[in-house]
């Protein structure tokens, strides 16, 4: 198994996690970017939003509730907070297994 992530979530590979339930795991980014910077991926490796197909609707649905979730439980619910999909090269995307970055914590800008 090549990606990183997959084996994030296998434990072969140690994160700070903050969340994890039977379809997404959460954990905190290894260069952050922000105070809270988290990253949430799907438990099934999908390669980018790209990639979803319509049988994953539910699941990316779960995907936006988990991140509701943990923005509420990171502090970040009442401030404010960005939530960040990179697809492709042009987007900067370096892993190449769906994850949504969560960046809040501070005054955010956007260029
Ligand atoms: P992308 O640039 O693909 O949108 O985001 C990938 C993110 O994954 C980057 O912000 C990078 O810091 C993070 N990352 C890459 N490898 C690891 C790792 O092994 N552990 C953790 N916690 N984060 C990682
Ligand atoms: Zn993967």
């Amino acid at each position: 198994m090549e990606c990183v992530f997959c084996k994030i979530i296998s434990k072969e590979i140690p994160s700070e996690i903050v969340y994890e339930d039977e379809n997404f795991l959460a954990f905190k980014d290894i260069q952050p970017i922000a105070p809270v910077n988290i990253l949430i991926i799907p438990k099934k490796h999908i390669p980018a939003i790209d990639h979803i197909e319509l049988y994953d609707k539910e699941l990316i649905g779960g995907l936006f509730l988990a991140a509701k979730e943990i923005a509420r439980v990171q502090n970040v619910s009442e401030n404010g907070y960005r939530l960040i999909f990179n697809i492709g090269e042009d987007a900067g995307q370096t892993v190449d297994h769906l994850h949504l970055h969560l960046l809040g914590g501070k005054k955010l800008t956007w260029s």
